[in-house]
């Protein structure tokens, strides 16, 4: 029997971090929707494809394999796990995910791989547009500050040199392309739950949902 998390929100509201530990704590199959828009943003940066040419971004689409094993992703069979966080990926990855033909691919890749399955994904779109009969929706937010602090974070443990002012302009232009593109913008599905995890703990956030996943 099939269960559907689904948890969206901006960049950085915390989506990943909670769905890992909800998918931990209710045996769920945790699926980073994101990771798979960066594969692809990756693939079009290795073949210089021209996002423009629609001609040349369909033919990358038919070639393109996708594998997600986990938290490892695989792209035409090299381990891009690490590959896809970079500023560089980062920098495309909205106008990749703005083209119709790819988000029409990853949403039925998205539900394939959630077929029969007890699952969380997190993205932008999944409470409106992959599963809107999801059991449970989330939507979380929290200020720009806030999220780029998180990111700037990350990127320092990675050993990634770049600047809090970077990382919040690179944030506010990817909430502006999500949320203002035509195909499926970023939105709080009417029935999702709105949390603001700014000013939460991590822990006061899985509560409130696993208190919601018990009800
Ligand atoms: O979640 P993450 O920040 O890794 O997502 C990268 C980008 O992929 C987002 O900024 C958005 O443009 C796109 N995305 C999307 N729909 C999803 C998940 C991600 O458009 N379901």
């Amino acid at each position: 029997d099939n269960f559907i998390v689904a948890v969206d929100g901006p960049a950085g509201s915390g989506k990943s971090t909670i769905s890992k530990i909800v998918a931990k704590e209710y045996d769920l199959t945790y699926l980073d929707t994101g990771a798979m828009y960066r594969m692809v943003a990756l693939c079009s940066l290795e073949n210089n494809v021209d996002l423009k040419d629609r001609g040349a971004v369909s033919e990358m689409l038919d070639g393109i394999k996708l594998d997600i094993q986990g938290e490892k992703f695989i792209l035409n069979g090299k381990d891009v796990s690490h590959d896809i966080r970079t500023p560089r990926v980062t920098a495309i990855v909205s106008d990749v995910a703005a083209i119709k033909e790819v988000r029409v691919k990853l949403v039925d890749l998205q539900r394939e791989i959630s077929k029969g399955k007890k699952v969380i994904l997190d993205g932008r779109d999944i409470g409106t547009v992959v599963f809107p009969n999801a059991h449970l929706k989330v939507f979380l937010v929290a200020s720009a500050e806030e999220r780029a602090n998180r990111r700037l974070k990350e990127y320092k443990e990675k050993g990634i040199d770049i600047s809090f002012q970077e990382v919040l302009e690179s944030i506010q232009n990817r909430d502006h392309i999500d949320s203002t593109r035509e195909e499926s913008p970023l939105k709080k599905a009417e029935d999702a739950l709105e949390v603001d995890t700014s000013s939460k703990t991590i822990e006061e956030v899985c509560n409130k949902i696993s208190a919601l996943i018990e009800a």
